[in-house]
């Protein structure tokens, strides 16, 4: 389908993106989630379409045991089996090997060689087993995330962000008018949640991302996933995944 016919479903709300693309692609539809708020509310408007809906998540072995709790907490009260996607053991090793288990406290370039191997990659194996899948990116989250699109292609994957143009006001509306259950970091503090190291509580005036990588400074508040490095950052990069790529026909043991 060419990218022109998705900018009409950018005008749609919500609920009519999501079950375009749960009737649409059906069994190669996911909903991909890490639990926070505009994860949970896109999980949660998944479910009202379609009961037998695909969700899976990325365990990078440094979440938080709250994540955990949620994972089991989602599996009971949707009945939703959750995909749990880790990353290749042989990559973790290499990288904590060569470069230490919180690499990410030394270098922007080093932080982003642990997303990489931790997020980027498991993801990408991932996805290669779908059509198209769903996330609670929103365009207000902060400024790296302006022109997110509702529907769009991305390497050859349908992405869709039905949420987009959402408020946080308009996300705790849909979380109390539905009970939806929220992570419980959210009510110390944190406004945004991933890695238990990466991740801490932010105060009244900052960024909802500004507890992720806080000792970053002027650096892109992303992990890769949704954005790719470029520039020196981007080159040292290309640099140290080499360096801790297996090698080609290596077997896992
Ligand atoms: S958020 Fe931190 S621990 Fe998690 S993958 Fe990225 S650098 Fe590694």
């Amino acid at each position: 389908m060419p990218q022109h016919y998705f900018e009409e479903l950018d005008y749609l709300p919500a609920e009519e993106v999501l079950a375009w693309g749960i009737r649409t692609f059906s069994d190669s539809f996911g909903i991909s989630t890490s639990f926070q708020k505009s994860g949970m509310v896109i999980l949660d408007m998944a479910f009202r379409l379609s009961p037998n809906v695909r969700v899976f998540t990325l365990d990078t072995g440094r979440l938080p045991e709250e994540t955990h709790a949620m994972i089991d907490m989602v599996r009971a009260r949707y009945g939703a089996k959750v995909e749990v996607v880790t990353p290749d053991p042989r990559e973790v090793e290499a990288m904590v090997r060569q470069h230490g288990s919180n690499l990410f406290y030394t270098d922007p370039s080093l932080r982003l060689l642990c997303c990489h191997v931790r997020k980027v990659k498991p993801l990408e194996r991932k996805l290669a087993e779908f059509r198209a899948y769903a996330v609670g990116l929103r365009r207000l989250t902060s400024n790296t995330r302006n022109e997110i699109r509702k529907v769009e292609v991305v390497k050859g994957a349908i992405k869709l962000a039905p949420i987009a143009d959402w408020t946080r006001q308009e996300i705790d509306g849909y979380i109390q008018r539905h009970g939806v259950p929220t992570h419980p970091l959210y009510a110390r503090g944190y406004t945004s949640i991933g890695c238990a190291p990466c991740t801490r509580a932010t105060a009244e005036d900052e960024d909802e991302r500004a507890g992720r990588w806080w000792w970053e400074q002027d650096a892109r508040k992303e992990c890769g996933i949704h954005f790719t490095a470029n520039g020196t950052v981007g080159r040292q990069l290309d640099v140290l995944i080499q360096g801790v790529s297996p090698a080609p026909g290596a077997r896992a043991h």
